[in-house]
């Protein structure tokens, strides 16, 4: 039997691969720590979980209507982007998906054309270009310099613009870089943008997820134009650890996200109803669980650089947001006897059984990704794994 073309050429998730491989040798009872999927390692919050089971308890489990989200879920994510990106929103502007990774997938799906270019900063999540791809667009990597905080000028975006562009790519805090653009970058490339026929995928869901004195910027938010020309996309997963519930959202402008909700209508039927009662509660109610997990994760993300820092051969940029570090581990190559970050981060795998993501998967060779979503037991145990074999 035959597969078309498009999934022939589609590669598998990574990250999800890493995950559920490191799952699969657990399960078999070897002792791996996994580093692989961003997936906070807490709870739901109640408040989040209670509102669902009052959904389904008061018969919330009927179609989503409308298919593209129930009005007090729009409602609060109108709420919340304006409370915490100063961005306005009509429910118009709203499409409620089955998690972020749904809302890209409309939005490329909705917008690229055959041959049509789309920007994507390198190091990049696994999953755009693939989108990209089976769109049939055509991926235009800009490289990032992990000397720069892996972060591209507005030099490199203007010249990466052709007549071709049909969209910029853009996701800070970054998955997998660990990295976070400054309010004034962000406008710098905004600026780039401004007049250009392109829209901006502006991939937001470590919104709340920053260390330091790190500042945080919607794309949406640097000026009319780029209000106009953004799609801003979020979701519950990594705010509320949320990952299993699969909700997410995207808010721009009104005639695109009326195509996207109407390719929606034909694939999935949108999410889950009495998810959407849940993602309301997040968005809307406490936000006590939010701070303190921001701050256990500030925590590692301060352990785990310095860990790894201190390791022969890796170099690693300090995290400023998200709960990725991207280290360099091209320095340890040579003493492990692997060629690239693929056996790399299967040495590591099989001799000390620790999971990481290797980072070709990212778009660049010469390092490998830790999610440090997990306790900090599991961080210093798998990171004195790591520098043993270093040694
Ligand atoms: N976004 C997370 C990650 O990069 C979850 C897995 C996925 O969808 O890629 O690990």
């Amino acid at each position: 039997m035959k597969l078309s073309n498009r999934v022939q050429a589609l590669a598998e998730s990574a990250t999800l691969a890493v995950t559920a491989k490191a799952a699969a040798m657990k399960a078999q009872g070897i002792d791996v720590l996994s580093f692989g999927a961003g997936e906070p390692d807490f709870d739901t919050p109640q408040n989040v979980k209670d509102a669902a089971i009052a959904a389904i308890t008061g018969g919330k489990t009927k179609y989503a209507k409308p298919a593209h989200g129930i009005p007090e879920a729009k409602a609060a994510v109108c709420t919340k982007l304006k409370r915490e990106n100063g961005l306005d929103y009509e429910p118009s502007q709203v499409i409620v998906t089955a998690g972020g990774k749904m809302a890209c997938a409309l939005a490329i799906q909705a917008l690229i054309d055959d041959g049509d270019e789309v920007i994507i900063p390198v190091p990049y999540w696994v999953s755009y270009p693939e989108m990209v791809k089976l769109a049939g667009g055509v991926p235009v990597y800009i490289e990032g310099n992990d000397k720069n905080d892996f972060k591209i000028t507005p030099e490199q975006l203007a010249s990466a613009i052709t007549p071709k562009t049909r969209m910029l790519i853009f996701n800070s805090p970054s998955n997998p870089g660990g990295f976070t653009y400054s309010p004034d970058e962000v406008k710098a490339l905004a600026a780039v943008t401004a007049g250009k026929d392109l829209v901006v995928l502006s991939d937001e869901i470590y919104d709340r997820l920053l260390y330091g004195d790190q500042k945080f910027i919607s794309f949406a938010a640097c000026s009319p134009q780029a209000y106009a020309q953004t799609l801003t996309v979020n979701g519950g997963s990594k705010t509320y650890s949320m990952t299993g519930w699969r909700i997410g959202y995207v808010a721009g402008d009104a005639a695109i996200i009326k195509a996207m909700a109407k390719l929606q209508s034909q694939s999935t039927s949108g999410a889950c109803t009495f998810v959407q009662h849940g993602l309301a509660e997040a968005l809307t109610g406490s936000q006590d669980t939010v701070v303190k997990m921001r701050a256990a994760f500030e925590e590692r993300a301060t352990r785990i650089h310095a860990r790894l820092n201190a390791m022969p051969g890796v170099t690693c940029n300090r995290p400023t947001g998200a709960f990725y570090v991207f280290p360099n581990v091209s320095g340890a190559y040579a003493k492990l006897g692997v060629k690239g970050s693929v056996e790399f981060a299967a040495k590591v795998l099989e001799e000390a059984k620790v999971a990481v993501v290797p980072g070709i998967a990212f778009g660049s060779d010469d390092h490998v990704r830790f999610s440090f979503a997990c306790s900090m037991e599991q961080i210093d145990a798998g990171l004195d794994r790591v520098a043993k074999l270093l040694g």
